[in-house]
């Protein structure tokens, strides 16, 4: 599994991912949040907090 990825486009800022993120990965960047793939370690709960659908993690 990667990490995860967030599409912009989806992304309505609500941070309720930043705040699921047990490793502090995920900040806002504008009008967006982004991963910090060096800390995230793939756990999902960032997709499954997500009311947009706008996170992706992919399973290799
Ligand atoms: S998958 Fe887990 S570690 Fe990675 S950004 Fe989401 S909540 Fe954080
Ligand atoms: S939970 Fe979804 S919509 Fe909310 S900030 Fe995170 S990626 Fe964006």
């Amino acid at each position: 599994m990667t990490p995860a990825r967030i599409e912009r486009a989806r992304c309505v800022t609500c941070r309720r991912c930043v705040a699921a993120c047990p490793e502090g990965a995920i900040s806002v960047d504008g009008d967006a949040c982004v991963v910090d793939r060096g800390r995230c370690v793939a756990c999902g709960r960032c997709a499954a907090a997500c009311r947009t659908d706008a996170v992706r993690l992919v399973w290799a």
